[in-house]
This record gives structure tokens, C-alpha cells and sequence, in this order.
């Protein structure tokens, strides 16, 4: 059986400097916000190539606190992707504002910045957009229309470490809001996340809000939340950060099997010189998509599919999104599959993946 990740084997490289993290930390008798979150931050910090980093307790909360900071208007307009993980809306939700639904383009599965001004009415703060599957967004064209219309950039960075547009990496273009979920491509062993930014000043409000809105202890500025990145989480965090380049490059490379040898009658993902790609998810689109899945299935293949339900199709959006025209996201839901592309799966699993998706006879 070919899984679609394995955990287990994903960290098991790394078990020794685990546990020694895991001692040093138990010895340290300090277990919230302690030295290894600050040199988490730092190193995140510098990896992204921007000034900030503030660890936070997952990626949800990421974006939450990162529309929470900017202290917008209640039920201003936030211009976010049709095609989406729900967390990106519902962080638009959870601070108190609404998401407006903009389609993605067919090509890259990210948003449509040509489809953006016409979304953008008085009430607009700012775009939310989102590095799907590991690809960056067009954030030439995005950063442009944000700067014309005054809105700000919060960057759904969760599928996305490392990613880049134009030799810039995703989170240097606006708010980062990471996640360090353990399947994704930077992953911890439980729930963490991160907001990085430029501005010194936003970073501050972010660093009050994750621990109850305030600064000095027992002086509350802000309605904080408690949202700290846990110290184990960071400790683990600093052992994988250090591997996270030779991750995204066996992820390239894998992916690049997949692009040399699948048939075409499989829609593969761009590939374009201006985007530097870490498949955090390597998707196909095929027409009876769900014949496909069962027939790999059927040959010891398992897959997934990101995501089977599109949000404005979801039971908890029924009175938040009321519109129910999204031809282009609801196509990408019923056609896409994602393939095994993880760190422990070797060059001969996905040339065996691709030997018998190429046999595939509908
Ligand atoms: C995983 C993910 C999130 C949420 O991160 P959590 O750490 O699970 O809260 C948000 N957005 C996208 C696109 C994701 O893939």
C-alpha cells in the first residue's frame, strides 16, 4: 500500500533531536513563552526574510489575530478566495467581519486578481489571500490592486513555507499567518502556528493579543485571546526548521516525476518561471475524479481530496455566504485529487503511482 502520509515515518528522522529538545525543555522548568519560542521566532523570521514573527497556537488563530490587529471597522468587506480551506473564511467570521467570495483562476487554483476590483466596494479593509497547495499567488498583480484601492494583505501562508513569487517568499508581501499543523510542510507534533510582519509596532499587538492582550502582566490593552505558541511545539519546530529546505526540495523533486511521467489526459499543475512551488499538495483534475480515486484505491494507491465540499457549500456558511454562483471553485472541488507527495515517500512511490494512473482505463 502506497499511503497518502505517514506521520510516523515523516518524523522519524528526526526522533533523536526530539528527544533531546523534549529533555533539555522538561529539565528547563519553564513551559510558556520560554527561550525556544524566541528562537523559533527569530529563525522563522529570518527564513521568511522579514523582521517579525509571533508564535501562535495554530494557523486559525494566525489569521484571526492577524485581522483582530488592524482594528477594522465591525463587519467590514475582506476579499478572500471561493476557493479555500474553511479556516480562511472562518477567520473573517471570528474577527467580526465578511468574506467576500472572489473566484480562483483554472491555471494556478489561487485567486483571480482580475476578478478582484469588481468585488471592492467602500467597505473593503482588506484581501486575504491564500498560497494554495503550495503554490505562491500572482502577488505582483494583487500587491498592486491593494496598494490603489488601500487595502491591507494578510497572507494565508499554511500550505505554503517557503513558496515564492518573483524570487520573494510568501509572507514578505503582507501579514504571514502560518500553520505548523503536523501534516503540513513545516509540521510540529500537535497544534502551532505564526504571524510574521515587517512592522514592528503590528507585531507588538500581535504578541499582546495571543497572550490576553497584554504587554505587562496583569495590564490588559486589547480583548486578547489566549492563542501562545506552546514551548514543546517550538522546541520541535526548531529541529524541523533546519530540514525545511531539503523537505521542499524532496518534495520538488517528486513532484517533478509526477509532472514527466503522468499521461495527459491528468490536468497537472502550472509550472512557471515566476513561481518557486513546495507542493505542500500535489493535485491532478480528471473529470470522473472519484472513478480515478476508487481505481487507485482498488491498486493499493491511497489519495485525497482537497476539499470535497467548496465553502460556500457548506452547512456553517449557509447565512454567511449567500451568493451560490462559483462555477469555477465548484469545478476545481469535483474534478481535483491529490497524490501521495510526502517527505518519507521514496522516488520509486511515485513512479509506481504514476505506472498506474497511466493504466487507468475509465
Ligand atoms: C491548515 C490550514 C489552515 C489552518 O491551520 P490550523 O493550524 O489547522 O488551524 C488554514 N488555512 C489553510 C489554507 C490551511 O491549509
Amino acid at each position: 500500500m502506497i499511503e497518502y502520509e505517514n506521520l510516523r515515518k515523516v518524523n522519524q528522522r528526526f526522533f533523536a533531536e526530539f528527544k533531546s529538545s523534549f529533555d533539555e525543555f522538561v529539565n528547563s522548568g519553564w513551559y510558556i513563552l520560554g527561550k525556544d519560542v524566541t528562537a523559533f521566532e527569530s529563525e522563522f523570521a529570518n527564513y521568511c526574510n522579514v523582521k517579525n514573527c509571533v508564535g501562535v497556537a495554530n494557523g486559525l488563530d494566525a489569521l484571526i489575530l492577524a485581522v483582530d490587529a488592524f482594528n477594522f471597522p465591525a463587519n467590514s468587506e475582506i476579499i478572500v478566495p471561493s476557493n479555500t480551506y474553511i479556516a480562511t473564511i472562518l477567520a473573517i467570521v471570528k474577527a467580526g467581519h465578511k468574506p467576500i467570495l472572489v473566484e480562483p483562476d483554472m491555471a494556478t487554483y489561487n485567486i483571480d486578481p482580475s476578478k478582484i476590483e469588481a468585488r471592492i466596494t467602500a467597505k473593503t479593509k482588506a484581501i486575504m489571500v491564500v498560497h494554495l497547495y503550495g503554490k505562491a499567488c500572482d502577488m505582483g498583480a494583487i500587491s498592486q490592486i491593494a496598494q490603489q484601492h488601500n487595502l491591507e494583505i494578510i497572507e494565508d501562508c499554511a500550505q505554503a513555507h517557503g513558496a515564492q513569487f518573483k524570487g520573494k517568499k510568501v509572507g514578505e508581501f503582507g501579514i504571514g499567518c502560518f500553520s505548523f499543523y503536523p501534516t503540513k510542510n513545516l509540521g510540529a507534533l500537535g497544534d502551532a502556528g505564526a504571524v510574521t510582519c515587517q512592522d514592528n509596532d503590528y507585531a507588538k499587538t500581535i504578541k499582546s493579543l495571543r497572550n490576553y492582550g497584554s504587554a505587562v502582566k496583569y495590564h490588559n490593552d486589547y480583548v486578547g485571546y489566549n492563542s501562545r505558541l506552546d514551548e514543546i511545539q517550538a522546541a520541535f519546530l526548531l529541529v524541523k526548521l533546519k530540514y525545511l529546505d531539503e523537505i521542499t526540495a524532496h518534495k520538488r523533486s517528486l513532484a517533478k516525476i509526477y509532472l514527466k511521467n503522468l499521461d495527459d489526459k491528468f490536468i497537472k499543475p502550472q509550472v512557471h518561471p515566476d513561481y518557486f512551488d513546495v507542493y505542500h499538495i500535489f493535485n491532478v483534475r480528471v473529470q470522473q475524479r472519484d472513478a480515478l480515486k476508487q481505481y487507485l484505491l482498488d491498486n493499493e494507491v491511497k489519495t485525497e481530496i482537497h476539499y470535497p465540499v467548496a465553502p460556500q457549500n457548506q452547512i456553517a456558511m449557509k447565512n454567511i455566504i449567500t451568493e451560490t454562483d462559483f462555477p469555477i471553485s465548484d469545478e476545481i472541488h469535483q474534478t481535483t485529487l491529490s497524490l501521495p507527495i510526502s517527505y518519507f515517500h521514496t522516488e520509486d512511490d511515485i513512479l509506481k503511482v504514476c505506472e498506474i494512473m497511466n493504466g487507468w482505463t475509465k
